[in-house]
């Protein structure tokens, strides 16, 4: 299976310090230009062709005060977007503004992109250009078709940006880009080329290229480990492909650097099982997999920046079958960690092939592990789809990770994780029920049921992936399917520096 997530790592960004020349802008059939709110005369003098632009900007601005955008073209017929910003905005409402400008290029598909800035203070321009090339790469990353005539892929090839007082480190955006984009594109594929054995082949030739060790813990493997939460879900499968993936990366000099794991849910299709789902909330159920190519992504992306910890990164690819084998309401099963678990809903799957994964990945003692997963439609309609909730067993956690979300604009909001929760999850017959039916913050209640598997002294954080599929697109990321949690996870682990601080 050929996945093109390398895409835009061939498309070249330039920067310059200096201003466009007019030259310059007639080389490119698509420019756009990037001025504050309140930009003066000054700022306004750096801008290639201002003296034919403004003009016409003032003139929009008459007919309707609270434009701020010009689309014109030039006499050459370049095609000019003047777009005014303000530099104070949150990076959501920034990448937001930048996806909107990146889609209005992507309809002239030009093969390089003039980006001028001009007005903007040395780190605003820095916040302003991390923004704008995130969504141009991003608007650019094909996604999986299968019509007959299928869309060309975009043209793009080269971006310059102009007006930059200091180069600007693009290497996380790029990373991130790439990341996501294999995340995006293993959830958009149809359950029916995406099976987990199709999966776990990818995931293989991955590791080799990207020099990962990968061992997989097959159906027989994991009888043998009694990870009997696993197995009851996977036990439905007609075909025995499910199992949990585990790779290593291993950089240079790691030796005594604490560890990071990153574990996903990886549902390749969830019918429901027995409870089986109605169909409109079956629908897009392919995409249940999401948590999976996050982890599996946010490794890419770390490999990528040649991140100095190692990680080891968990994933449990399964399908949630109907049929005569599957697991019922009330089966008792345990898990490897000995935990008697009894079945209460068939549909709460997720749990539990977690449940035996973060039990299994908490044996190699992580420092901190973060799992995600599109786990509970609790978390959904807690927060909307613009949002992802966000646990932790470390309330010390919370701060890091509400900044991450505001600071990359992938946006989360932790929820409480206190004990007393367990009350609703008491059962008579085994150490604790998979869920309720009472539907009580769901949410909660899962993490509250993960937590049991998830060895004392570890920092854990769970993501439950609210914002995993957003109608029209999110922040600067142009598809339904958003690969959420890539960068979140990049900014947590790079600019909040999570692993280094011993959270109490
Ligand atoms: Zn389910």
């Amino acid at each position: 299976m050929e996945i093109p997530y390398g895409h835009t790592e061939k498309i070249k960004i330039n920067q310059h310090a200096k201003p466009a020349l007019a030259t310059q802008v007639d080389a490119h059939r698509a420019v756009l230009l990037i001025l504050p709110e309140t930009a003066g005369a000054a700022a306004w003098k750096q801008l290639p062709y201002a003296g034919l632009l403004r003009p016409r900007f003032r003139r929009l601005q008459h007919r309707d005060r609270h434009a701020t955008r010009l689309v014109t073209d030039l006499p050459n017929a370049t095609h000019v977007i003047l777009q005014t910003l303000d530099p104070q905005c949150s990076t959501f409402e920034l990448l937001t503004a930048a996806r909107k400008l990146a889609e209005k290029l992507r309809e002239q598909d030009p093969t390089s992109v003039l980006l001028q800035l001009a007005g903007f203070k040395k780190p605003q321009a820095r916040r302003l250009t991390e923004a704008l090339t995130a969504a141009l790469l991003a608007s650019v990353c094909p996604m999986p078709s299968y019509k007959s005539d299928a869309e060309k892929p975009a043209a793009l090839k080269r971006i310059e940006i102009h007006g930059l007082e200091e180069t600007v480190g693009l290497g996380q955006v790029r990373a991130e880009i790439t990341g996501n984009h294999l995340a995006r594109w293993l959830s958009a594929l149809p359950a029916n080329e995406l099976t987990p054995g199709v999966y776990r082949k990818f995931i293989a030739a991955l590791a080799r290229k990207e020099g990962w060790q990968m061992s997989f813990l097959d159906h027989e493997a994991l009888a043998r480990k009694q990870a009997g939460a696993f197995l009851a879900v996977a036990q439905a499968s007609p075909v025995r492909d499910a199992g949990i993936v585990h790779l290593r990366y291993r950089p240079r000099a790691h030796a005594g650097k604490p560890r990071l794991a990153l574990v996903g849910k990886g549902i390749c299709f969830d019918t429901g099982g027995v409870n089986v789902k109605p169909a409109k909330y079956m629908n897009g159920m392919h995409e249940d997999m999401q948590g999976s190519a996050v982890a599996l992504g946010t490794l890419l992306a770390l490999s990528r920046l040649g991140f100095d910890r190692p990680v080891d990164c968990w994933l449990a690819l399964a399908q949630n079958h109907i049929g005569s084998r599957a697991y019922k309401p009330n089966d008792v099963v345990r898990a490897c960690n000995g935990t008697s678990i009894e079945v209460i809903h068939t549909d709460a799957e997720g749990r539990m092939v977690l449940a035996d994964t973060l039990a299994l990945a908490s044996r190699e003692k992580p420092q901190l592990m973060i799992d995600y997963a599109t786990l509970t439609g609790a978390c959904i309609h807690a927060l909307s789809s613009r949002y992802s909730g966000v646990f932790s067993n470390r309330d010390a956690l919370h701060g890091p990770l509400t900044a991450a979300g505001r600071d990359s604009g992938e946006r989360v909001w932790p929820f409480p994780l206190d004990k007393d929760f367990d009350e609703a999850l008491k059962s008579s017959i085994a150490d604790i029920k998979q869920c309720t039916l009472e539907g009580e913050a769901d949410h909660i209640l899962a993490t509250r049921f993960l937590n049991r598997f998830v060895a004392d002294g570890i920092h854990w954080i769970h993501v439950d992936l609210a914002a995993s599929n957003h109608k029209g697109g999110l922040g600067h990321i142009p598809t339904d399917t958003t690969g959420f949690g890539v960068r979140l996870t990049l900014n947590l682990l790079l600019q909040q520096r999570v692993l280094e601080t011993p959270w109490s």
